[in-house]
């Protein structure tokens, strides 16, 4: 892991080996019996986008790509991690980015999941039934509070307000780098879709990509990452 405050170990490392790279891509999965969870949209290509550009690149970059369920094939070669929990992502998060130098975040977690799954299959008996959901970890916020921390790159996606959503989640996790997206009836950025996406960096610097394809803003969330460095 680089620490910004040493420039000896960032020079020395710049000059011996690649820059390591952690990408999670894809929706997680909170279970609330056996057979039935909750998710959302996320298709993962994003995530899936910027890794396959990272890994192009094998005397750039080290690629880790932990991914939630998706109909996306992985590039073939590349250090894959598969996850479906939030329990399971943060575990190889913590995991991987021990020694990273850049975490980029696209993965879309469950903010809340069932306080117990239940054990058997939920019958169709009652007409309302309650389901009772906890806060999970803020994973990319634990990652960027760490002492000594990679560069972290988080995603937001906002139904309204998006740039002052996505600039305070910048700071209240304290990311390098936030790009936000908006969820409305004019755009919807998932999938193939090419969305106009809000880019943040924690010293101020702002800009939008407008109907930009995710080639084209993977290739810009790597240059911006690394420019940290
Ligand atoms: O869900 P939210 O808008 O807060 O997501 C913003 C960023 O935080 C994303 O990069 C997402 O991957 C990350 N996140 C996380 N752990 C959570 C929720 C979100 O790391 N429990």
């Amino acid at each position: 892991m680089r620490n910004p405050k040493s420039s000896h170990v960032k020079s020395k490392n710049f000059l011996s080996k690649p820059i390591k790279i952690v990408v999670t891509a894809g929706p997680t999965r909170a279970y609330i019996d056996p057979v039935r969870y909750i998710s959302n949209l996320s298709t993962g290509r994003m995530g899936y986008e910027i890794a396959r550009q990272a890994f192009r690149k094998p005397k750039k970059f080290d690629v880790v790509l932990i991914s939630g369920p998706t109909g996306l094939e992985a590039p073939r070669g590349i250090r894959f991690v598969s996850v479906e929990t939030v329990h399971d992502l943060e575990n190889a998060v913590m995991r991987e980015t021990q020694g990273a130098d850049i975490l980029i975040m696209t993965a879309a977690v469950n903010d809340y999941i069932p306080v117990q799954i239940i054990k058997e299959k939920l019958r169709r008996k009652k007409n309302i039934v309650t389901l009772k959901l906890r806060r999970t970890n803020d994973i990319v916020a634990r990652v960027a509070h760490l002492r000594v921390k990679p560069i972290v790159v988080g995603f937001s996606l906002e139904t309204n307000d998006l740039a002052a959503y996505t600039q305070s989640k910048l700071k209240r996790k304290n990311l390098d780098l936030i790009v936000g997206n908006e969820f409305s009836k004019r755009q919807n950025p998932f999938g193939e879709n090419k969305p106009t996406v809000l880019f943040i960096n924690r010293n101020g610097k702002k800009f939008k990509l407008t109907k930009c394809s995710k080639g084209k803003i993977a290739e810009r969330v790597l240059s911006e990452a690394v420019a940290f460095l």
